[in-house]
């Protein structure tokens, strides 16, 4: 497994495989890898014959006073994961690298609702970062597939549309939620948690059994399974809701039916950390 810290580095490898035949995947990822990025590079090996994994905490998609410089990071151990999990290529570029001069004048951005719902609300900028730096890394990499997890289903959703609007001509695969034996969905910033926090982050892997058990039993009111999901954060005192809502899958709409790929999702602060968890309507499983 190689590791490349300019975009030059990365751009002759991947010509390279590219000349050879050999299909490319994308892994982007801000390191402290988990098991959840794990199940991503792994799948990027089985379906692509070089995959790329991106380690970069990317600072146009952090606002003023979220974890920009508190975001663990502990790149020897991510490359233990890269490897193990069949990566080729580590891509861990310095800020300067990404961005000259520490800064873009450049960003891409979707200009309909979509980014304003769910964590657009309380992170306004958040997706304009994160559709820019994936579209930095899908012009570094031009790979053929690249692999986002369904924990971050509003970011999916908007990489899905950013790709069709630009006509990117990459596939993009979305991986299932890993979670930890409990229930909790794997994040990097579980690590903020105190012991005590981490048992009250329970609530969020709690309500979405619930949700999912309402919707399960036939309960098509989004209004009557979110109310009820929020009364069982509520009653967690280290929990603060930000946000519990059900939108249409695709455009991130609010609805108050449930119907086939509706996202139920929320974010919850444990303290000061803000944690995010969902479910997807699926009718034929009831
Ligand atoms: P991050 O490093 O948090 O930016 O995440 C990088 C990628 O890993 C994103 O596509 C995330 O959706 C995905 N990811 C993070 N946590 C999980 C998880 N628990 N299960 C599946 N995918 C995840």
């Amino acid at each position: 497994m190689k590791i490349a810290t300019t975009i030059e580095e990365v751009r002759a490898q991947v010509r390279a495989w590219h000349k050879q035949g050999l299909t490319v995947g994308l892994v982007p990822t801000m390191g402290y890898l988990h098991e959840g990025h794990a199940s991503l590079i792994k799948t990027s090996a089985a379906r692509c014959d070089r995959t790329v994994v991106s380690v970069f905490v990317n600072p146009t998609q952090f606002g003023p006073g979220e974890d920009l410089e508190s975001y663990p990071r502990d790149f020897e151990r991510d490359c233990a994961v890269c490897e193990k999990m069949g990566a080729d290529l580590v891509f861990h570029p310095a800020v300067t690298e990404m961005y000259p001069g520490g800064q873009t004048a450049t960003y891409v951005e979707i200009l309909d609702d979509m980014p304003k719902q769910l964590c657009g609300k309380t992170r306004p900028i958040h997706f304009r970062g994160v559709c820019t730096v994936v579209s930095k890394l899908f012009n570094i990499v031009q790979p053929e597939r690249a692999f986002f997890g369904e924990k971050d289903a509003q970011q999916l959703a908007i990489v899905r549309r950013m790709v069709r609007d630009l006509s990117y001509g990459i596939e993009i695969v979305g991986c299932p939620i890993v979670r930890e034996l409990d229930g909790l969905a794997k994040s990097s910033r579980n690590t903020y948690l105190s012991p005590e926090e981490r048992k009250a982050a329970l609530c969020l892997s709690q309500a979405v059994r619930l949700g999912k058990k309402m919707v399960l039993e036939g309960e098509r009111d989004a209004r009557v399974v979110l109310n009820a999901m929020r009364n069982l954060i509520a009653h967690e005192p280290l929990a603060r809701i930000d946000y519990v809502e059900a939108v249409d899958g695709e455009t991130m709409a609010p609805t108050d039916e449930l119907y086939d790929n509706v996202l139920v999702a929320m974010a919850v602060y444990i303290g000061s950390t803000r944690l995010i968890d969902n479910f997807s309507v699926k009718l034929q499983e009831g």
